[in-house]
């Protein structure tokens, strides 16, 4: 069994469909990684895992059993996280407090503040610190680490390296096997597409609401992933 399944998931804005007839299968352990051009729809997919957005048709299951009508909150609590777009962290909180926030209807797990400061040393002398002040890197950094705090099964981390420098990237992609050695698997939308191939187990490319192309990297080959990149 799959630990999440969407099955010709179709979804919208009110009048406007963002998803049509999206399926994958996200495999516990894995780096699923969903690649495609901007308004290609992946940031939707991953707020409809979320519980943000609710398909009009289809659904989804989470570790077999459906979830299309829980709340948010109750998908938190069976263990599906999310690392929002734009590294939002609260901003008047310090770096601590943020991560404790994470807690919050999370599930018991090995996941502590204390082994996210050993993920990213860089936050350890930060503790105090308001988050508002952060840099970009480290604000991403405390953002994959509040979700980690309600010890996820399943990550959901959308653009997550974009305007970062490349060593913060680096940094952030090393932390991947420590999430999945904790048992967390990956769900990640990725704009830096060569970068996310050489980690994924899977990949999915999305082109205007529908997937175009998926397979293991190894199966595919950059002309296939170009094209339907760009829908050539
Ligand atoms: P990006 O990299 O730009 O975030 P994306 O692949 O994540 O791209 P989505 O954000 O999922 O794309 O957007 C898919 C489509 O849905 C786009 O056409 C976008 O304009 C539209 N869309 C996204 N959010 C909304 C919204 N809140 N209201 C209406 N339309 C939206």
């Amino acid at each position: 069994m799959s630990l999440l399944e969407i099955e010709a998931a179709n979804v919208y804005y009110e009048d406007f469909q963002a998803l049509y007839d999206v399926s994958l299968k996200v495999e516990e352990g894995e780096i699923f990684a969903c690649i495609g051009a901007n308004g290609a729809g992946k940031s939707t997919m991953l707020k409809t895992v979320s519980g943000v957005l609710v398909p009009r048709r289809g659904r989804l299951l989470f570790d077999g059993k459906p979830i299309d009508h829980m709340a948010p909150y109750r998908r938190v609590e069976l263990g599906i996280s999310m690392v929002p777009e734009g590294r939002r962290v609260f901003p008047s909180l310090t770096v601590h407090e943020n991560l404790l926030v994470g807690a919050y209807r999370g599930r018991p797990g090995p996941w502590t503040a204390d082994g996210v400061y050993d993920l990213f040393p860089l936050l350890q002398p930060l503790k105090k610190r308001q988050a508002s002040g952060l840099s970009g890197g480290e604000q991403q950094a405390l953002a994959i680490g509040r979700s980690l705090m309600s010890n996820p099964r399943l990550i959901l981390m959308d653009e997550v390296s974009l305007g970062l420098a490349p060593v913060v990237i680096k940094r952030i992609y090393e932390a991947f096997k420590t999430l999945l050695d904790s048992g967390c698997t990956i769900l990640v939308v990725e704009q830096d597409v060569q970068h996310v191939l050489t980690v994924a187990t899977h990949v999915a490319c999305f082109l205007e609401g529908r997937i175009a192309l998926q397979g293991t990297p190894r199966d595919l080959t950059n002309d296939q992933i170009t094209a339907a990149y760009f829908g050539v």
